[in-house]
């Protein structure tokens, strides 16, 4: 397949940087920022690349130079996006239950600010009054559907002002008044049916006319890319056409253009990343077969987190007989990445990879165990890039008074 690295590739990265190791295809960012690009060309819409996925400054760079913007949560990942070259207009602050000195130095910054709550909304618009337009991250409890851990639009999420809250908003909003250039509502990761989107679209249409100064509305993300053979990518091309024709329909009833926005990071870094490990042990048991690599939660915790799925070969040992192995890792806590999964046959140091490992991967990763963070690398014109050391031991004591 075009833009996936093959088991040659892997294994030459592998001998070249070591492992445990992250190797990211850029023409693979390429191609799903183009698809999406494609996919909403029949209205004015731009994409913030939800940087949370995966941070690293040359990932930035890349999606910088394909025309990306991006949507940061935090403050220290708005100046990783200044850093990487994103103008301040290029990049939204969407945080989430963060103090008004972070707000205000994202002002100071000069950048797009989404407000989740209404007390900082109150304390937004008694310092700043109309003089710094903002976006609204309104919670229109739809159900994205999938895992209920990383979905954020039901009614108990922490995430956004209830839809429910409409008449506070507007008071808010009329007694400070606030500019309001945007509404924003993100319902959660792998949405797989289109109509929650359009769903959610039709809610922000009836929010939407309770403000006259909007230029436009945000729908956040939840993207769906395949993890298991039998899985669908969200159908994009079809949501296309049927947002194209209903923001038409609701321009011609604003008064006014609007643009759209989206907010993908699964979408755009899941597929391009590959978590390369190595076999230490082969551990036969009672119950099942282990097979225990060097690496563990501390590095890709998706799936003892969100009992996510990731797609694991033996890229060593390709033509091996079929056998039934439980993949754990090395860490002392229960550290499970797949359970009775078929693999080609597993002989210590072989190498595994585990597929989809762009987005919440290296990003989620920690130094639990006292053991060191992988190295990341960017295969990009042909070429292999490190692009993030590994770490050594004395990364561990950095920052530490001894
Ligand atoms: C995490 C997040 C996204 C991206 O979600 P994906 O499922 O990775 O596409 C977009 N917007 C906001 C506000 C987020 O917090």
């Amino acid at each position: 397949m075009e833009n996936q690295l093959s088991n040659e590739q892997l294994i030459a990265a592998a001998q070249q940087f070591g492992t445990p190791l992250y190797v990211y295809h850029a023409e693979k960012i390429t191609e799903q920022y183009n698809k999406l690009s494609h996919a909403f060309s029949g209205h004015p819409t731009r994409f913030f690349y939800a940087c949370k996925a995966l941070t690293n400054i040359n990932i930035l760079k890349h999606l910088k130079s394909l025309g990306s913007s991006l949507d940061c949560v935090s403050i220290n990942e708005v100046k990783l996006g200044l850093k990487a070259g994103f103008e301040p207009k290029e990049i939204l602050f969407t945080p989430n239950c963060v103090a008004f000195d972070e707000i205000r130095e994202a002002v100071d910054l000069g950048v797009n600010i989404n407000i989740d709550s209404i007390s900082m909304l109150e304390q937004f618009g008694n310092y700043y009054g109309d003089t710094y337009p903002i976006c609204i991250r309104i919670n229109p409890h739809i159900e994205a559907g999938g895992n209920y851990k990383i979905s954020t639009g039901h009614i108990d999420s922490k995430f956004g002002i209830s839809i429910h809250q409409m008449r506070h908003i507007e008071r808010v909003v009329k007694t400070t008044k606030l500019h309001i250039q945007g509404l924003h509502m993100h319902t959660g990761s792998e949405i797989k049916d289109i109509n929650v989107f359009l769903q959610a679209l039709e809610v922000l249409f009836s929010v939407a006319e309770h403000f006259d100064r909007l230029e436009f509305l945000d729908l956040g993300s939840g993207f769906k890319v395949p993890y298991k053979e039998e899985d669908r990518e969200t159908d994009i091309s079809s949501l296309g056409q049927k947002l194209n024709i209903a923001i038409k329909e609701f321009e011609k009833e604003y008064g006014k253009p609007l643009e759209i926005w989206f907010e993908p990071g699964k979408y755009l870094v899941s597929e391009c990343g590959y978590f390369v490990v190595n076999a230490n042990v082969v551990k036969q048991t009672t119950a099942t077969v282990f097979v225990g690599v060097n690496s563990g939660f501390n590095h890709l915790i998706r799936p003892m987190f969100y009992d996510s799925y990731h797609k694991i070969a033996n890229i060593s040992n390709p033509s091996g007989a079929e056998r039934i192995y439980t993949v754990v890792g090395n860490i002392c806590e229960t550290d499970t990445f797949a359970w009775d999964r078929v693999l080609n046959e597993v002989r210590a140091e072989d190498l595994l990879v585990f597929y989809n490992a762009g987005a919440y991967g290296f990003e989620m990763s920690s130094n639990f165990n006292s053991r060191l963070k992988p190295a990341e690398v960017l295969f990009k014109d042909g070429t292999f890039t490190l692009i993030r050391k590994r770490e050594v031991f004395e990364d561990l004591l950095r920052g530490q008074v001894v």
